[in-house]
């Protein structure tokens, strides 16, 4: 269970409600406190909310809400913030209805590719530019990616775009550098479970994305982003980037199902990555558009001026034609979509709900 803790309660109204809570749980360590986006917090999961406890705690002053979550992950679960948390990034916000779309290529490679690349990216309607400088390459004689000249090339060009950056880090003591430059910190697949760093961007005081582990349960992904909010960060966006599968028609199995699973079980918006999930540029816009029909709230597309010299992933980089109309089909089945939510709630002119319905 989860406790929000009143505004203005003093520290010992706090630690009152710490320590009925840490008796219940047997003196166990698992009564953590942090702030959230509903507040701050105090987080007991193994605490079972019996009516007797729970009046307990609803006749302490501090207490402004019991929330019941039974989930293992109670600050990452939907019952703490049912209306969803935004995330928000310079002027774009994630979960808040319209669909961002992050574009850049896989690796920052020189100032000329990443400059291109980031008006590129603005031209097609992308709204933040990716660009990895850390790189986690499978072969350790694969390209390793620029390391911090890299972040910094990224930087200057999205700000000369206009663009904010994502770009992934890998290491705990490299966090603080990456995020002096970075808008936001990738936290990759093969990085899902580095606990270190998990804590780490969790102090970082920017929003975390965090794509999920190759091999990772929706459970575990989820605990994994609980890590990131137990320290204090509330600004986490999860991405869905496929998982591995038997089959190697495609790079990985992309799981579109957990788009509409995770919105019943978390607050966190959520967007997806057509690029690393089918390793194939041809499936990248079709499945892109597929999930925002499942209801993500963005996707991040790796994109190259010149996809055939990517110096990484080039089997699966768009070239920025294709991101435009990519981009154009997100908005296009966005608005559809909310469209006929309104026709539902009976928002929509008749004769307009009549069209929509032929
Ligand atoms: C990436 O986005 O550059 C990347 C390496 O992705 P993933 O961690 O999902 O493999
Ligand atoms: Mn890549």
């Amino acid at each position: 269970m989860v406790i929000v803790v009143r505004e203005d309660a003093s520290a010992d109204e706090r630690a009152e409600v710490m320590r009925l809570l840490s008796a219940q749980a047997g003196g166990s360590a698992s009564v953590t406190a942090a702030r959230t986006r509903a507040g701050y917090v105090v987080c007991a999961p193994e605490c079972v909310p019996a009516a007797k406890l729970v009046r307990q705690l609803t006749a302490l002053r501090a207490v402004a809400r019991v929330v019941p979550a039974a989930a293992p992950y109670p600050l990452a679960s939907r019952e703490l913030v049912p209306d969803g948390t935004v995330v928000t990034v310079g002027a774009v916000s994630f979960g808040a209805g319209a669909p961002v779309i992050i574009a850049g290529p896989c690796s920052v490679e020189s100032a000329e590719q990443i400059e291109a690349a980031a008006r590129a990216a603005r031209d097609a309607g992308a709204r933040l530019l990716r660009g990895g400088a850390f790189k986690p390459r499978t072969s350790p004689y694969a390209f390793q990616g620029l390391g911090l000249p890299g972040v910094e090339l990224l930087a200057r060009a999205g700000a000369a775009a206009g663009l904010p950056v994502v770009t992934e880090v890998m290491e705990p003591g490299l966090v603080p550098a990456v995020a002096e430059l970075a808008d936001v910190l990738q936290v990759g697949s093969r990085n899902m479970q580095n606990f270190p760093l998990l804590r780490a961007v969790g102090r970082a005081g920017r929003p975390v994305l965090l794509k999920r582990g190759f091999a990772a349960t929706i459970e575990e992904w989820l605990l994994a982003a609980e890590y990131i909010l137990a320290e204090g960060n509330p600004d986490v966006i999860l991405c869905e980037r496929g998982v591995r599968g038997f089959d190697p028609a495609t790079r990985n199995l992309l799981d579109l199902a957990c788009v509409p699973l995770l919105r019943t079980l978390t607050h966190l918006p959520v967007i997806v990555d057509p690029s690393h999930a089918t390793g194939r540029r041809d499936l990248v816009a079709p499945m892109g558009v597929a999930a925002i029909a499942a209801g993500a709230d963005g996707l991040i597309v790796e994109m190259h001026p010149r996809p055939d010299d990517a110096l990484s992933d080039r089997e699966q980089t768009i070239d920025p034609d294709t991101l435009a109309r990519l981009v154009r089909r997100c908005h296009a089945v966005r608005a559809a979509l909310d469209h006929d939510t309104a026709g539902e709630r009976g928002d929509v002119p008749e004769e307009l709900a009549a069209g929509a319905g032929r």
